[in-house]
């Protein structure tokens, strides 16, 4: 992993708190919890843009939020902007660029598929983990997202559905900008601000985190018993073939890698998600999808087989349908499930950190 960047001074959103944050956040102002409930609805549920205009919440708590909000309604004013909201041709893909309070700029995504609607988040400005097909990774690390950054992206993807008369968000994958497991502390309070029932009750098994193989991560998700779907980015099933890919393999090699797989696996029992993203005469070929079923060997493993999303900055092309059937049939053969991923999206640069590096251009 690359040296620790500074990060700036924090500055603290109601969205960053979980329930039981804001309760003791309040308790010193003798506001009853019942009251602070009153509050996390509006937050997370109705989604209200300024709470001093909330006539619900007993006047204790408006007093509060009128002193400590200002004039200016600071709540609003560190909600992420719109810069623009781009969608695929077919309409079932929407891209956001958002700009943070800072003006640091994120992606956000949302994807739907017969009704329902799947959000797909970033979690730090950028990524330290250097994938070269990926645009994210050709921009480096600039910071990590604070756990109210990463739900105002929910917020926003659910207002967005809300004002085409659409049902709510039913799934979430951390796939979007930035590795996850390197921004762990915020993303697991994010996360449990989000599947709270009282709130956007997005419950933990709809969500995914995807890590490109930060082994400490998975084995803390493994240890604390996480309860959300855990998906590994693999791309090359050899030492060296991975690592021409993925730099981080340098530093959790993929020995290391699978030997904390197993470990999930065996604390956990639950099924793995591997994501292999298939680029066209690099890692496409029958023989490494049969190395790849041997590595995967004692897991409840689920491929998903992506076909590259092209990126400026790297030159491979994405694997032709039939060379990805012919891949997923090997797997089939050795037991293991597998999906091919359709491109969705790919007229709105849906890879993640393709939109902002368009934009910075
Ligand atoms: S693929 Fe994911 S982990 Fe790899 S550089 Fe891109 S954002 Fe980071």
């Amino acid at each position: 992993m690359t040296a620790a960047v500074a990060q700036p001074p924090v500055i603290r959103s109601l969205l960053d708190l979980t329930f039981e944050e804001l309760q003791q956040e309040f308790v010193a102002f003798g506001i009853s919890p019942l009251h602070v409930r009153a509050l996390w609805r509006s937050l997370h549920r109705k989604l209200a843009g300024d709470l001093t205009a909330e006539t619900d919440l007993v006047p204790p708590l408006q007093r509060w939020l009128k002193i400590n909000l200002g004039p200016a309604n600071r709540f609003s004013s560190l909600l992420p902007t719109q810069i623009t909201d781009i969608a695929s041709e077919d309409g079932f893909t929407h891209k956001f660029l958002l700009r943070l309070a800072d003006g640091q700029t994120i992606e956000t995504v949302v994807m739907s598929y017969q009704g329902r609607h799947t959000a797909c988040l970033s979690t730090q400005v950028g990524c330290a983990m250097g994938c070269v097909f990926c645009a994210t990774g050709q921009m480096g690390f600039v910071r990590h997202l604070q756990p109210g950054e990463i739900v105002a992206q929910v917020r926003h993807a659910q207002l967005a559905l809300r004002a085409k008369g659409k049902a709510g968000l039913r799934n979430l994958v951390l796939m979007g900008m930035g590795e996850p497991l390197h921004n762990y502390d915020a993303v697991m309070t994010a996360l449990e601000i989000i599947s709270d029932h009282r709130g956007h009750n997005i419950g933990p098994s709809k969500i995914s985190i995807s890590t490109v193989g930060v082994v400490p991560g998975i084995l803390r998700l493994a240890e604390e018993q996480r309860p959300y779907n855990l998906a590994v980015s693999l791309h090359g099933a050899t030492e060296e073939e991975r690592s021409a890919l993925v730099p981080i393999s340098h530093r959790w090699s993929l020995a290391e890698l699978m030997d904390a797989c197993h470990a999930y696996f065996a604390k956990t029992r639950r099924r793995i998600f591997f994501e292999w993203t298939l680029i066209a005469g690099v890692n496409d070929s029958p023989a490494q999808s049969n190395r790849l079923a041997k590595l995967l060997s004692g897991l409840d493993a689920h491929i998903n087989l992506i076909p590259l999303n092209p990126t400026g900055g790297y030159g491979g092309a994405a694997t032709q349908m039939e060379a990805a059937q012919a891949f997923k049939k090997v797997l089939q053969v050795a037991g293991f499930p597998s999906t091919i991923r359709q491109r969705r999206g790919i007229d709105v640069a849906a890879g993640c950190g393709q939109l902002r590096a368009e934009k910075h251009r």
